[in-house]
């Protein structure tokens, strides 16, 4: 390759990199091209030549050479070690003002040391989250870039413009803040997505199980809700899978999926993070357990047919009605497990110093991601409302809908206790609702129980200050 040449470049030719450099090039941008392998760039050439300007390096000191300066380097490749190695040899072949992105999937406290450790040389790292899958890096992402504001002064005019537009003409892209914010936040989108997911499958598995709906019966009531506020991408693909006919045996292609959910980790990263924060992360957290218990075979296996279940076959009298009940409850869900992924990404913000716009975040997802969906407009227009909004529950909107939809939730939940149905988040968003809305919780025993036996102390409702019983009056 010629030497300044290009824009920008990738380096990483598997799917997802080649996918965000052919979106480059595709938007005009001259890109530079690099992997590990030769036989990837090549590959990528030979088929996608066409796409634009593409300047291939066989060597990573070609690659650099080949980059205009201030360079900048996307890196996309496995997670993990793959990414220090290739950001140790890129960053030694750099200069001070370049950039590197990693775009891959990071943990936010890796991205926090990359960024610490390039800011020690003069260069820019930056963790960016993408998402979108495959399709969502050729056709424009949802991208959500951290690290410097001078590297987004870079980087922003390009990431804008081959990202996701939202109906409005917006592009789904923001600086979301200093060193790992980004990641952060793709993270709890990746969590937020495996609430949805679940909560979609228990409302699948009601209308299975109590209503013996077959597939594609379901699959029609999910093209039904998806014209109303349900309308996401998740509801869409759910209808199209369930209407899917397996290629082999012609049955529902659902009803020959293995009952296994696997996980990558970023709902397990969501969690362990709330946990760390204090934040309570419900729907996530019992949406990334019930991937677990799928995948717990022993368990499952020792359980089956052994342990009692006591269910009660309740009449469903109208099952148009019951249908009706499940996607009010399924609403209210999604606004608890957004609520409270929101609160995480503010504790987040606070706890690593972090300027985020929780308004924006919902605008950078209404297009491109996984979690794309109609309402997340009236989030954005909740923080529009109040900037400083704590708990986005409590938003007018979100009170006024959950309102309409509470009946039916307790319904829904009622009904699935008693019959037997698991639906850890539908009743657990549910719980989590009568806890944070309650005027006086049990905790009030906890503390006093913790009173008793570590003299961890006390505050009153009827005075300042800090109380200790001498429990062993009472011993
Ligand atoms: P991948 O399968 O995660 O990684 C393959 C790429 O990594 C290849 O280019 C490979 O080079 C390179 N690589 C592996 N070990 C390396 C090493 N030690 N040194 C240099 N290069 C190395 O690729 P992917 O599915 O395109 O994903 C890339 C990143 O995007 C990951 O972080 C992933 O988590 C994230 N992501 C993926 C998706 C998705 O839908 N797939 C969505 C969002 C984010 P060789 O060809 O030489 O082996």
């Amino acid at each position: 390759s010629p030497a300044d040449v290009a824009d920008i470049g990738v380096t990483g030719m598997a799917v997802m990199g080649s996918n965000l450099a052919r979106n480059l090039a595709r938007n005009g941008y001259k890109v530079a091209l690099h992997n590990r392998s030769v036989g990837k760039t090549e590959t990528v050439i030979a088929e996608h030549g066409s796409d634009g300007d593409f300047y291939p390096s066989e060597s990573m000191e070609d690659f650099v050479a080949s980059l205009q300066k201030p360079r900048v380097a996307i890196i996309m490749v496995k997670a993990g070690k793959p990414t220090d190695a290739v950001i140790d040899e890129l960053s030694s072949l750099m200069d001070e003002g370049d950039i590197i992105v990693d775009a891959g999937n990071a943990l936010f406290t890796d991205t926090r040391r990359r960024e610490a450790a390039l800011r020690e040389k003069g260069q820019h790292f930056v963790g960016a989250g993408v998402s979108g899958g495959e399709e969502g890096a050729l056709n424009g992402p949802s991208i959500m870039p951290g690290g410097t504001k001078a590297s987004y002064e870079r980087l922003g005019p390009m990431f804008e413009t081959i990202s996701a537009k939202a109906e409005d003409g917006a592009p789904c892209c923001v600086h979301v803040g200093s060193d790992g914010a980004g990641h952060f936040v793709k993270m709890v989108h990746n969590g937020i997505e495996y609430a949805d997911m679940q909560v979609i499958s228990e409302a699948y598995d009601m209308m299975s199980k109590a209503l013996g709906m077959d597939a594609s019966a379901i699959g029609d009531v999910f093209d039904e809700w998806n014209k109303g506020d349900l309308e996401s991408f998740l509801i869409e693909i759910t209808a199209t899978v369930l209407h899917h006919k397996d290629a082999t045996s012609g049955e529902p292609f659902v009803d020959v999926v293995l009952d296994q959910a696997a996980q990558k980790g970023t709902g397990a990263w969501t969690v362990k993070t709330a946990l760390d924060l204090g934040v309570p992360v419900t729907g996530i957290a019992e949406a990334t357990f019930a991937r677990s218990i799928s995948g717990g075979t022993p368990q499952r296996e020792a359980a089956r047919g052994v342990l009692p279940g006591e269910e009660q076959k309740l009449e469903i009298a109208d099952p148009a009605q019951f249908i009706d009940d499940l996607q009010k409850a399924l609403y209210a869900a999604k606004l608890v497990s957004y609520s409270q992924g929101f609160d995480e990404i503010a504790a987040g913000a606070e706890e690593f110093d972090w300027d985020i716009d929780l308004g924006d975040m919902a605008k950078i997802w209404r297009e491109g991601c996984i979690i794309r969906a109609r309402f997340l407009d009236r989030i954005t227009e909740a923080y529009t409302r109040n900037p400083k909004l704590s708990l986005l529950l409590s938003d007018e909107y979100f009170t006024t809908e959950i309102a309409k939809c509470i009946p039916a939730w307790r319904r829904v939940v009622a009904f699935a206790a008693a019959s037997g149905y698991p639906v850890p988040v539908f009743a657990s968003t549910l719980s989590y609702y009568d806890s944070v809305r309650a005027e006086r919780l049990p905790a009030a025993l906890v503390q006093a129980q913790r009173d008793y036996f570590g003299a961890h102390t006390y505050q009153r409702v009827d005075a300042e200050g800090t109380f200790h019983v001498e429990w062993s009056e009472d011993r």
